[in-house]
């Protein structure tokens, strides 16, 4: 047995558009959001993307989708899905490993509580995000799940931390997904039972 979620075929073509590098955290949530924006335009999956980035050169090792409904993996999140496949281009399970530059992950919204231990366990020491408020759930209604204290949690585990990076875009991809009305698959109230048909993208 073995599992692996793909990701969308739009996403290879836009990756090669992609620099090697992108110097500035800006360029690199720029990257994230356009990335969440055309996953809710091309219908492949949930308004979020996350990318991990070589932390001082900002080489592109990875970017990631959310792919949860497509991959029928209720894990398929984008932050699992960029850390996943950094690790395989990499060839190791731990990015903070021996010999690695430093890691950082950028993502369009504050991880969820099971990227937000994903994150932990990645080995990244940088995590940047556009956003943490309540946005997220009030505009889409997705279940973000028990909240720890996110910065303290990182800084006991020397990873550094910044917030409110392009957050006007990461609404305004919210906003697209609530217009297009499609599935919260993990809405609070129980969403995530809505049966996908078998011929679904
Ligand atoms: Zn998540």
């Amino acid at each position: 047995m073995e599992f692996g979620v793909a990701m969308p075929d739009w996403a290879e073509g836009e990756q090669k558009k992609l620099p090697e590098y992108l110097k500035t955290l800006e360029e690199r949530m720029r990257v994230v959001h356009r990335f969440a924006r055309l996953n809710v335009e091309h219908d492949t999956g949930g308004p979020f993307a996350a990318g991990v980035f070589e932390l001082k050169t900002g080489r592109v090792v990875s970017i990631g989708v959310n792919r949860v409904v497509p991959g029928r993996c209720s894990t398929a999140h984008a932050e699992v899905m960029a850390i996943a496949l950094a690790q395989k281009r990499l060839g190791v399970h731990d990015l903070g490993g021996e010999g690695l530059p430093d890691h950082q992950l950028v993502v369009n919204w504050l991880p969820c509580c099971m990227c937000f231990g994903a994150t932990l366990w990645s080995g990244v020491t940088s995590l940047a995000i556009a956003g943490s408020d309540g946005s997220l759930e009030e505009i889409t209604g997705f279940d973000e799940g028990p909240r720890i204290d996110n910065a303290k949690e990182l800084a006991k585990r020397g990873i550094e931390f910044f917030d409110n990076i392009l957050k006007d875009e990461a609404i305004d991809t919210f906003k697209l997904f609530r217009d297009s009305g499609r599935l919260v698959y993990n809405g609070r109230g129980g969403g995530a039972c809505i049966p996908v048909p078998a011929d679904a993208p």
